[in-house]
């Protein structure tokens, strides 16, 4: 599409050959990338592909006065790589759209897209396309993201049984920490975290990990019988995976896994470290279930430094709900607290 070129900076044919400069793309089975009306891509045989979207608007999913362009760049490929990690796909191009609004100028797009390509950079992703557009109101980011899975493997949100253990990797709600550390400045001061707690919340929200190669590890080891990545919060994202699997589900309080820095930021925020948990976005953990019986198996492959997996609850029947064990033992409903549109 082409720009309304009055009040444009940015050079739409310019940009877009600066891009195939910086990011050429040599992928297996790429037959055409940028450059065409459409790309061409060859499907390697027993494959299925696996797609996803995700929609970043300014004011919305990011603000230019706590983020950076390469922190959105970035943030916007983890979104995409984190769903398709959750899948339990191989991660393989990207292609992006943008909307710009006449703020923004080639170097700011530029910076947007070397964040961007740093996130998929780990994973060899190419960009093999996309769209730009002149914007009046704020810059839009949508990616697209795609991957392949042996036919018929895929992880469901769908596949939860009840009496499997639910599971998640990492650590629960430090980027919500890391937000709110950016954005209430006067905050971060009066809190007088330790540096190195502030500085690893913040980079935990600006440059969450997608865990593509644990998902497809999942997948190839058959260990996930539902999965889900963890971007809008505990308490929306569980409930999504009951939902499609006809479950409910029953959370133990004191195994949700946290960071030291959490605890303290929790502490001296005077704030419940499990709320943060269940409202917290942007995390892209991975929560799945497991049938108990291969649970054993579960912890002794995923034994490896740097890697952390944690047993949070259990699935239950639909009727029961979803419920959290505190720790005084008793059992209480979860409301969704975490991140909804048009609420
Ligand atoms: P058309 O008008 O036929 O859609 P475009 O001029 O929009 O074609 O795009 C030309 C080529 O540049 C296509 O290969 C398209 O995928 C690519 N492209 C356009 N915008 C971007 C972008 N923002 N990022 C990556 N590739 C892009
Ligand atoms: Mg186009």
């Amino acid at each position: 599409m082409a720009l309304r070129k009055a009040q444009q900076p940015l050079k739409e044919f310019a940009f877009i050959d600066s891009l195939v400069r910086r990011f050429p793309t040599r992928a297996p089975g790429l037959v055409r990338g940028i450059g065409d009306d459409a790309a061409v891509v060859t499907l390697p045989a027993h494959r299925q592909l696996v797609v996803t979207t995700d929609l970043l608007a300014e004011g919305i999913h990011f603000d230019l006065r706590t983020a950076s362009f390469e922190d959105i760049g970035y943030k916007a490929a983890i979104a995409n790589l984190s769903d398709i990690a959750a899948m339990g796909a191989r991660p393989e191009h990207v292609l992006v759209a943008l909307a710009i609004p006449a703020s923004c100028s080639t170097p700011h797009i530029l910076r947007l897209y070397r964040g961007l390509m740093a996130a998929c950079r780990p994973y060899r992703v190419s960009l093999i396309g996309g769209d730009t557009s002149a914007s009046s109101h704020g810059l839009f980011l949508s990616l697209t993201v795609t991957g392949t899975v042996p036919t018929g493997s895929a992880l469901l949100r769908s596949g939860a049984r009840v009496g499997d253990l639910i599971y998640v990797t990492g650590t629960l709600g430090d980027s919500l920490a890391g937000l709110q550390l950016l954005s209430r400045r006067d905050h971060m001061a009066a809190l007088r975290l330790p540096r190195k707690d502030r500085q690893f919340l913040l980079t935990r929200h600006r440059r969450p990990v997608a865990h593509c190669r644990f998902g497809q590890f999942l997948r190839t080891h058959r260990l996930a019988s539902a999965a889900i990545d963890l971007s809008d919060g505990l308490s929306g994202d569980l409930r999504h995976l009951c939902t499609q699997s006809h479950v409910g589900a029953e959370i133990h309080a004191d195994s949700l896994p946290f960071s030291s820095a959490l605890l303290c930021y929790a502490t001296a925020s005077r704030m419940d470290p499990a709320a943060l948990a269940l409202r917290g976005g942007e995390d892209y953990e991975l929560l799945w279930t497991v049938a108990p019986s291969k649970s054993r198996r579960l912890q002794r492959a995923a034994k490896q430094p740097g890697r952390r997996i944690t047993c949070i609850g259990v699935i239950r029947p639909h009727g029961f709900g979803i419920r959290m064990r505190t720790e005084d033992g008793r059992l209480r409903p979860v409301p969704i607290t975490s991140y909804e549109h048009f609420r």
